[in-house]
């Protein structure tokens, strides 16, 4: 049977750190790994690979902030060809990523064009339910500005980032300011410090060697490194309850009209084939079963 969840191997990396004098926390990541494998499995034209690389990018910053366990994921939904953006990191630092659009109509060239959006980040616990929404409307022409004004409008947290996106490598550096005392003159500086980083540094250079050149007068604690890697969570069991939802009936015209049920994951490309005899199997099974409300993938 097909459909073990696709974990990829990976050399990328996240650390978090913190500023020994200041409320201010932060985090450097660096993904070519990461965009490889979900890249190669679904390809995107430009620029909303670059929008999904950075988008990739800010949740796995985000993600190293957040002690919860569950998938936090990032959305940006609006009227404009793409209409959907999706990324997701979870506590095993497992990330996907996806984007629906229409292939043979024009794609908006620019953030901005895409009418009525909305970012939203949310977070999932193990099991049922969301322990976390924010929504703002999309603002900016790029990724970063729309996560710096998400962070104020929806959190009044001061946040910066720095995403870069050449070579096929994403990579970034986010500064957030915690509450608690800080002189307005020392973030500003520490703003201007990080905006000096240069995307090659980033990929060429150690974090901590990174970090003592880039904030030379700071002390800085550096956390243990973390491994960001792709891997789908998709699965037959997943698709089989998205189809008992699905119900009987839908589920057999189906069948009637094209032979089978096939479905393929959008993060991934996997493909699930279920045919007449699958799908009876399927729903005898249900019998006193509960009924599943889980999500599909
Ligand atoms: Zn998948």
């Amino acid at each position: 049977m097909s459909g073990a969840s696709s974990e990829v191997n990976s050399s990328d990396w996240l650390y978090a750190f913190a500023f020994a004098d200041y409320p201010v926390r932060g985090a450097l990541a660096c993904l070519p790994d990461t965009w490889q494998a979900l890249s190669s499995r679904r390809q995107y034209p430009h620029p909303m690979d670059h929008w999904l690389a950075d988008m990739l990018t800010s949740i796995a910053l985000i993600r190293s902030g957040i002690k919860a366990s569950g998938r936090l994921s990032l959305q940006i939904r609006g009227q404009a060809n793409p209409h959907l953006l999706s990324v997701e990191c979870n506590e095993h630092w497992q990330l996907r990523g996806m984007a629906r659009y229409r292939a043979q109509l024009a794609l908006a060239d620019k953030l901005s064009e895409i009418d009525s959006g909305l970012l939203t980040m949310q977070l999932e616990p193990p099991g049922e339910g969301v322990s976390y929404q924010g929504v703002v409307p999309l603002a900016g022409d790029r990724i970063a500005e729309a996560m710096q004004n998400y962070f104020q409008k929806s959190e009044q947290l001061p946040t910066c980032f720095i995403l870069g996106f050449t070579e096929q490598c994403p990579t970034g550096l986010m500064l957030q300011r915690m509450p608690g005392e800080m002189a307005e003159d020392d973030w500003r500086r520490i703003n201007m410090l990080a905006a000096t980083l240069s995307h090659h540094e980033l990929q060429q250079q150690q974090p901590e060697k990174l970090l003592k050149k880039l904030f030379y007068e700071e002390q800085i604690e550096l956390f243990a490194a973390q491994s960001p890697r792709f891997c789908c969570s998709c699965s037959r069991e997943r698709v089989s309850r998205m189809l008992l939802q699905l119900g009987h009936e839908e589920a057999s015209s189906i069948v009637a009209e094209q032979g089978r049920v096939d479905v393929a994951c959008e993060h991934c490309g996997e493909g699930y084939g279920f045919d007449q005899i699958d799908i009876e199997h399927l729903f005898a099974s249900q019998d006193a079963a509960a009924p599943v409300s889980d999500r599909v993938q």
